[in-house]
């Protein structure tokens, strides 16, 4: 049957008790007929809570938008998986690129992240992409393999097989700018071939999904391309109509 597809809202630092419930009341409502295709939140720590109440009986999945590579100890201010999965967390976002530029975090890092998800039944989505600069002095492919590699060096090839990728061109994040559905294409073939080159199998079934500016008006055209497995989608994610219509567009 193919790669079940996934639709992955990340809220950021964005939300109210009162707008997150409007929101994901109407999301649920309106999505329930999506067939063969997943639709999961990552929301702001405080609001797992209220995204468990409001969705666990529900077809919509929630998770959290970062997550510590430490389990427990003198780390204040972070939030550990063993946590998160106390709250039905299904998925944490990894490596965003804002966590990268503005936390600082290197591969490294997200690798252990990736590791600490797992280690709790978490399901890592594993953010990759390139800056501008970097597209532009045709290092992308370089950088984007660096990312990939450090959780393959960390974990072995296997351990991507309960997770998730996200293709995330940062020159397309939040600035209205997408990747167009071809340039996207070659990005998410390049990653899974370099998996290929360690396990077929693996690669074949793990789900890359195209993030960066994604919007009902292009959401159909990205997703037709047969290496995009659906989106992880930002600013879209937190306006109802919008997630719903890319929801709904994003069924096999
Ligand atoms: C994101 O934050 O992962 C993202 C893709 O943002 P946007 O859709 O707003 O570009």
């Amino acid at each position: 049957m193919g790669r079940t597809k996934i639709v992955a809202g990340n809220w950021k630092m964005h939300g109210s008790l009162d707008q997150n419930q409007a929101l994901l009341e109407v999301v649920v409502s309106e999505t329930r007929s999506m067939q063969n295709a997943s639709c999961v939140v990552c929301v702001p720590y405080p609001y797992i809570p209220q995204a468990k109440s409001l969705l666990q009986d529900s077809h919509v999945a929630w998770g959290a938008q970062n997550i510590s590579q430490h389990h427990q100890g003198a780390y204040t201010g972070e939030v550990s998986a063993e946590m998160l999965a106390e709250f039905g967390c299904q998925y944490a976002i990894v490596g965003h690129s804002e966590r990268r530029l503005l936390f600082g975090e290197g591969n490294k890092v997200v690798a252990e992240k990736f590791k600490a998800a797992q280690q709790c039944s978490i399901i890592p989505i594993l953010c990759l992409g390139e800056t501008l600069e970097q597209r532009e002095s045709g290092e992308a492919e370089q950088v984007i393999a660096g990312q990939l590699d450090a959780v393959i060096d960390l974990l072995g090839v296997e351990a991507l097989e309960r997770s998730v990728i996200a293709y995330e061109p940062v020159w397309a994040i939040g600035t209205g700018k997408t990747a167009t559905p071809q340039q996207a294409q070659d990005v998410h073939k390049f990653i899974r071939n370099r998996i290929a080159m360690q396990n077929e199998r693996v690669a074949d079934d793990i789900r890359i999904l195209y993030g960066g500016s994604v919007k009902a008006s292009n959401a159909v055209e990205l997703i037709a391309m047969p290496d995009i497995d659906g989106g992880l989608i930002g600013g879209a994610s937190l306006v109802a109509e919008e997630f719903i219509s890319i929801c709904m567009a994003t069924q096999n």
